[in-house]
């Protein structure tokens, strides 16, 4: 009978849930390759909390991609290092070039998951793991957080000399966003080697927008809009304390004036942990040797 049979096929680890019907050999941290991107002027001011934080509990599997080389940070991060040899000015070709070694070097990875990150994200691991385990990487998936309420409309130059209109969502870069290998497989034809950029200059926007267009309007794979990850360009005060420690990924922005972090007390004050990375870090991992133990005061 079918209950019988719903029962049998949940004893053999077939989980049927949103996403359809998937087997529950569970995901690892191994299986996720992130990519962050960087650049020569930033590996002091930003990379170094990273590394003094969320890195540290995903070293095998974060990237870093910069564009100038360095001593310490080769020391650091050895291999996990990757000198684009892209321009260090920030211009829309300058990032599509570091998005595209960024993707070749995933594909090359032969890891399940792609996500990008800027060198402002916090990316909560454990959180991380667990979303993508809700999905299948053999499927088309592109996960992230559009910065618009609508999607965006662009002029796509074609032959002659010609252009028309589309219109697509994307994930805003500055948030993180993930794409699975079976779609990123997918978008090889627009986005390997060099294609990456002449796809970007058909548009003219930028990296995390090319990604957008590809998915979106030339694969037709619909983004899966997630609350989950999170940049400078919203309110981060607005996101309620309790769920901080919940989220994907994590931001912060303009320190001096307009200072734009979450709010979250605990191990440091705003002066010590502007960004409250390390804070969040010492809440998610206390027992971190430089977070204030508690047993001992
Ligand atoms: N970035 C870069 N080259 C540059 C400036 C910035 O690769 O010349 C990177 C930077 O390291 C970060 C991302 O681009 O990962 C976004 O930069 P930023 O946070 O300064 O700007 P915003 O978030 O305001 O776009
Ligand atoms: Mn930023």
């Amino acid at each position: 009978s079918l209950p019988l049979k719903i029962n049998f096929l949940h004893r053999a680890g077939v989980v049927v849930g949103a996403g359809g019907s998937r087997s529950r050999t569970p995901l690892e941290l191994k299986d996720i390759f992130i990519a962050v991107k960087t650049t020569r002027k930033y590996h002091k001011s930003r990379l170094d909390l990273l590394f003094q934080t969320w890195v540290s509990k995903a070293k095998e599997q974060t990237f870093i991609f910069t564009d100038g080389e360095d001593q310490e940070l080769r020391r650091r991060a050895g291999a996990n290092v990757v000198n684009t040899n892209c321009s260090a000015a920030h211009t829309r070709q300058a990032l599509c070039c570091k998005m595209s070694v960024e993707y070749d070097k995933f594909i090359e990875s032969q890891r399940k998951w792609f996500c990008h990150m800027d060198d402002d994200n916090y990316v909560i691991v454990p959180s991380l793991l667990k979303l993508l385990s809700s999905f299948q990487h053999t499927q088309d998936v592109y996960l992230g957080r559009p910065s618009l309420d609508h999607p965006i409309e662009a002029a796509e130059r074609v032959k002659s000399d010609g252009s028309v209109s589309v219109k697509f969502w994307f994930a805003t870069g500055g948030a993180g966003f993930c794409i699975s290998r079976g779609l990123a497989l997918k978008m090889s034809p627009w986005a390997s080697l060099g294609n990456f950029i002449s796809t970007a200059e058909k548009i003219r926007l930028p990296d995390d927008c090319t990604i957008g267009y590809i998915i979106e309007a030339l694969l037709e794979v619909p983004l899966t809009h997630t609350h989950l990850f999170h940049s400078h360009l919203e309110n981060l005060q607005r996101l309620p304390t309790d769920t901080v420690l919940e989220q994907v990924t994590l931001s912060y922005g303009g320190f001096e004036n307009r200072r734009n972090v979450v709010s979250i007390g605990g191990a440091f004050s705003l002066v010590e942990d502007p960004s409250r990375f390390k804070t969040v870090h010492c809440l998610l991992y206390p027992e971190t040797d430089w977070c204030p133990s508690e047993g001992h005061h």
